[in-house]
């Protein structure tokens, strides 16, 4: 009999009757032949009420009592579906997380999982029961440290019931929630959200982490890297809902499950040019104009970043094909007329990382920007996301970059490439969009211009266990009594700022002129989409789509299959709307999550 894991969410579990609908639902299951684990979340809100208790006693609870009691919530589910499992006829045994032997690191709140003992729950299978796990927890016993209750991070059942899938070797895993599956985007606020047939792990990875919380980042990680069939479901519809799929290989041995090497591959694209504007005047749709009139040139760009608002200019820098440098620069030249500067530089070369679950793991960035620094390499623009990261270099040291990667990321030959064709031909240019509110946008100026110094800023975040995105190094140099400097601009999530500044801090005080600074309430609107690469214009459309939307764009930052726009926070929404219409992702089917109001607008 094939093995199914079957994880049912919140809502999905949110009271008794929907327990009763999902113990027939895995009954029926059953019936059709299937060996049943069923991972599941704790009832409705209930972690959010639990989390509420804590703070309302303390505003920093201590992490390990955190867990203790944050673990509780899924004990309470488990139980109730293994009663109701019972009622239905169905044998069935409900086990938490240190019972099944889910083995995480001892780090409590976000404990990665290492690995699966699953002769426990192999002979309750055996013995024909269903086995009902709790999900979102583990124990760090038999990981060196001491026996305590973990968990896995908000959100985290899915990555249980994915990790229990791997380890099992399970014919599919299914996330049955509260929606028909992976939406274009989060229907509580996009009403014409329409349904995905399939989405790639890559997208799904920049999505979940660009705010699509359908499905967590890790859950994704792991399907992705070892090749487990993943599906998202209704629960309570009959729908197909949305497959996943992946291009890259299963992988062996299981050993630190989730500890598996992030990066699995590195490039090199030479023959990279950078066009730099500064001093653009910041209204909307400047950047749509600038854009639109480079692809209707034929000009295809490849990253894009924006910021830096000194009084009310922006700087804009984008890369392109170097053959291609002296048409965009005429383009730019007849586009900015007197106002601005442009300055253009060729013989450039970019050096990518791929892999999953990069932002995920501050460090790797920074071990990547560090080992380029030790070697002398400076890097000109950097660009990051969950599944790649970029930076430009002078093309004269590209081959030294792509052997630096290679022996930081113990990658093999057939890992690395050179000029590798743009991928994605065939694929939709934007598959799906998101909203990210929980965003803040930090500014250190005055960062001295020498090798190592981004490096330096991602390491000492990364050693907080801070992850920044959607890095911004300005082209901009300026001179102070430190010596030329940039700037850097990145966002974080909110709640991390304060760890940020005090992570910062010496490293400010050493540099001497730099000041770190927060700008004001920001949102992130990104669009994913595989085909982007193989497709001319898509930022153009982007940029029209806010600008015809009144939405005034105030950091840009792109990756190979991403692009993402950071605008104020009232305009979050309308963006959102905005971006998901122009790339006709809108239909006429209504989906809104089960248990909510129909969403306004
Ligand atoms: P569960 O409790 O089942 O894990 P979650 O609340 O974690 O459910 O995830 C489902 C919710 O994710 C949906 O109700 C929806 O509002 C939100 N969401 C955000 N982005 C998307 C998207 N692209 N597709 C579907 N749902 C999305
Ligand atoms: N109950 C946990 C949470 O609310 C885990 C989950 O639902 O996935 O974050
Ligand atoms: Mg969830």
């Amino acid at each position: 009999m094939a093995l199914l894991v079957q994880k049912y969410g919140g809502t999905s579990v949110g009271s008794v009757e929907r327990i009763r609908a999902v113990a027939r639902r895995v009954a029926d299951t059953r019936a059709d032949g299937h060996d049943v684990v069923v991972v599941v979340s704790a009832m409705g809100h209930s972690t959010d009420e639990l989390m509420a208790q804590a703070l309302a006693i303390s505003p920093e609870p201590p992490q390990r009592e955190l867990d203790m009691l944050l673990a509780t919530g899924e004990q309470v589910s488990i139980a109730l579906l293994a009663m109701a499992l019972q009622a239905e006829g169905v044998p069935a045994v409900s086990m938490t997380g240190p019972q099944v032997g889910i083995v995480t690191e001892s780090t409590h709140g976000r404990a990665r999982i290492l690995e699966v003992r699953t002769e426990r729950l192999q002979r309750r299978l055996q013995e024909g029961q269903v086995v009902v796990v709790a999900g979102f927890q583990g124990t760090s016993a038999g990981s060196g440290g001491t026996p305590e209750i973990t968990t896995l991070g908000r959100g985290g059942s899915d990555t249980s019931a994915v990790a229990l899938a791997a380890a099992l070797g399970a014919e599919a895993c299914e996330i049955y929630t509260d929606v028909p599956g992976v939406l274009t985007t989060d229907p509580r606020k996009v009403p014409d959200a329409q349904l995905m047939e399939q989405v790639s792990c890559d997208e799904m990875l920049e999505l979940a982490s660009l705010g699509a919380a359908v499905l967590h980042p890790r859950a994704v990680e792991i399907a992705r890297n070892y090749a487990v069939p993943l599906v998202v479901r209704s629960s309570w519809t009959a729908g197909a809902g949305t497959r996943l799929f992946s291009r890259s290989g299963r992988r062996v041995g299981r050993e630190g499950l989730e500890l598996g090497k992030p990066v699995d591959g590195a490039e090199l694209l030479e023959h990279q040019a950078v066009l730099a504007l500064a001093h653009v005047p910041d209204h909307p749709g400047m950047a749509a104009r600038l854009f639109e009139a480079l692809s209707s040139e034929g000009l295809s760009v490849d990253l894009i970043v924006q910021a830096t608002h000194e009084g009310n200019s922006n700087d804009i820098a984008f890369t392109l094909d170097a053959a291609d440098l002296p048409r965009a620069e005429a383009v730019c030249r007849a586009l900015l007329g007197d106002a601005g500067e442009l300055r253009a530089e060729a013989g450039l070369a970019k050096l990518s990382i791929a892999g999953a679950g990069i932002l995920g793991r501050p460090g790797v960035a920074a071990r990547l920007f560090d080992s380029l620094g030790r070697v002398g390499i400076s890097l000109r623009m950097i660009a990051t996301s969950e599944v790649r990261v970029s930076c430009l270099i002078q093309g004269d040291q590209g081959d030294k970059a792509l052997r630096t990667a290679a022996q930081t990321f113990e990658l093999e030959e057939h890992q690395l490439h050179h000029n590798p064709a743009p991928g994605g031909v065939g694929e939709p240019e934007v598959r799906g969009v998101a909203l990210d509110n929980g965003q803040a946008q930090l500014t250190v100026t005055n960062v001295p211009d020498r090798p190592g110094s981004a490096a330096q800023l991602c390491r000492v975040l990364a050693d907080a266990g801070l992850s920044l995105d959607t890095i911004v190094q300005s082209e901009r140099r300026r001179q102070t009594a430190a010596g030329p400097c940039r700037d850097i601009a990145f966002t974080l999530p909110r709640a991390d700022r304060e760890r940020a500044r005090a992570a910062l801090q010496p490293l400010l005080q050493h540099w001497g002129e730099a000041v770190l600074s927060e700008g004001p309430a920001i949102a992130r609107v990104s669009a994913v989409g595989a085909g982007m690469p193989a497709t001319a214009g898509t930022a153009a459309r982007m940029f029209r789509a806010l600008a015809d939307g009144g939405v005034n764009i105030e950091m840009i930052a792109t990756s190979e299959i991403r692009i993402s726009c950071v605008v104020a926070e009232a305009d979050g929404i309308p963006a959102l709307r905005a971006v998901h219409g122009a790339f006709g992702l809108g239909g006429q089917q209504r989906h809104r999550a089960e248990g909510t109001e129909a969403p306004q607008g």
